[in-house]
């Protein structure tokens, strides 16, 4: 009954971006949204993206009928050769268990669910998040009633990666504890432990028995380099580690509203193909009483990228377009800021990599970025990096200093 329903609080990221909307200011800056803008501010459709559109739009036997309940094979298994290497010992042993879901979202709901379901469920372990992490991580964890826990992650001194304090949550997990962690481009803060220090987490998480989950949002968008990017996950793989990945396809191929992209559980080392089946077999029947069938037009998109070479090839040009776009716009705004002697140090604006520049600015300070100037970022002083181009990079900088020093 509508009466005992109480009204939710909007969403803090799309109120913003209503907010934006409604500001008529010639000079407003939108630096809320985590989606990659080229220099016009505009959204940015890849031209490879563009390519696989026009070859599926022709194909006269494309139709709309529905996809498997697991998705589209071939997008699943480009999906894992491209996370877990094409050369990889986990999918050549059979042990990953791949299910195309609703991009990152989905399929941290179907990893969640699913360890609801199946991990100790009379005693479910908690999940521990990054302090601080994308807030939606919060609701997709508490939605399926598993305990929430946190782990240091930003020193805000530094404005770098609180290694000591993540180090040390970690290893005071109970054994069987779930680690959320962000694979690469950390959101909100743009700060990735370095490979020495993933090698140290996973040292601790061997040790202790601790379970990871990693969300798996911004690949080739850290370095550019999708390799690189996928460092991470593939250390712990290799150590065999029984894991579980989310995969979204939104930013590194610009298909946000699409909701391409995969979940997969990784057996450990001393699994057979068997149990990998198993777990397919349940994830299955999660999938089909959740959505029934994956959507296929984003998937059928990325398939054809990640299944042709030359295609394959122009993405990554692609990718290294944004990226480099960014690290260009990161280097023009603390480049800026040191000129005018902006109180603080800057450093950390290229240091941070990804989408995100988690800039130190306090919440009154970020209050008054909005009111005078009309720049708008989230609260905790995030911007994205895909907000700036050329022509307000400079009105950005006058905007912070103005609030910094004021
Ligand atoms: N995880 C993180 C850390 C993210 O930043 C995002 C996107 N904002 C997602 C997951 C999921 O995004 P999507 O569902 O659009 O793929």
């Amino acid at each position: 009954p509508a009466s005992t329903v109480p009204q939710a609080p909007e969403d803090p990221l799309f109120g913003l971006m209503a907010a934006y909307k409604r500001d008529t200011s010639e000079k407003k800056v939108d630096l809320g949204i985590g989606a990659y803008r080229d220099d016009n501010a505009k959204p940015w459709v890849l031209p490879v993206v563009k390519k696989a559109d026009d070859i599926l739009r022709n194909d006269p036997n494309l139709n709309h009928e529905y996809l498997p309940i697991a998705g589209l094979p071939e997008f699943t298994s480009a999906s894992q050769k491209l996370i877990f290497g094409s050369d990889s010992q986990a999918i050549k042993d059979g042990r990953v268990a791949s299910i195309q879901a609703i991009s990152g979202t989905g399929s941290l709901h179907l990893g969640a669910l699913f360890l609801r379901k199946f991990y100790n469920p009379a005693n479910p372990p908690s999940i521990y998040l990054s302090n601080p992490t994308w807030a939606n991580h919060h609701q997709i964890f508490t939605n399926v009633s598993l305990q929430l826990a946190h782990y240091p992650y930003f020193s805000p001194q530094t404005r770098g990666l609180d290694f000591t304090g993540m180090l040390a949550a970690i290893s005071a997990a109970p054994t069987g504890s779930i680690i959320l962690l962000h694979a690469c481009a950390h959101n909100p803060t743009g700060v990735d432990p370095t490979q020495a220090q993933w090698t140290q987490i996973a040292d601790v998480m061997e040790q202790k028995g601790l379970f990871p989950f990693f969300d798996n949002a911004y690949q080739g968008f850290a370095s550019g380099d999708l390799d690189r990017d996928a460092w991470a996950i593939r250390h712990f793989v290799a150590r065999g580690f029984e894991l579980l990945v989310a995969q979204s396809y939104a930013k590194n191929f610009g298909l946000y509203g699409e909701r391409a992209g995969c979940f997969h559980y990784v057996a450990p080392a001393t699994a057979s193909a068997a149990d990998a089946s198993r777990v397919a077999s349940q994830l299955a029947i999660l999938q089909r009483s959740e959505i029934s069938n994956p959507p296929a037009y984003g998937a059928r998109i990325a398939s054809t990228v990640l299944n042709n070479g030359a295609l394959f090839a122009e993405w990554k040009e692609n990718l290294t377009t944004m990226s480099g776009r960014l690290i260009g716009m990161r280097a023009e705004l603390r480049g800026l800021l040191e000129k005018k002697g902006t109180p603080g140090t800057w450093n950390h604006v290229t240091d941070q990599i990804g989408m995100f520049s988690f800039t130190g600015l306090s919440e009154k300070q970020v209050g008054l970025l909005r009111e005078k100037w009309h720049v708008y970022m989230t609260k905790n002083g995030r911007a994205s990096v895909a907000g700036l181009n050329s022509r307000n990079v400079e009105y950005v900088a006058e905007a912070i200093d103005d609030v910094v020093r004021s």
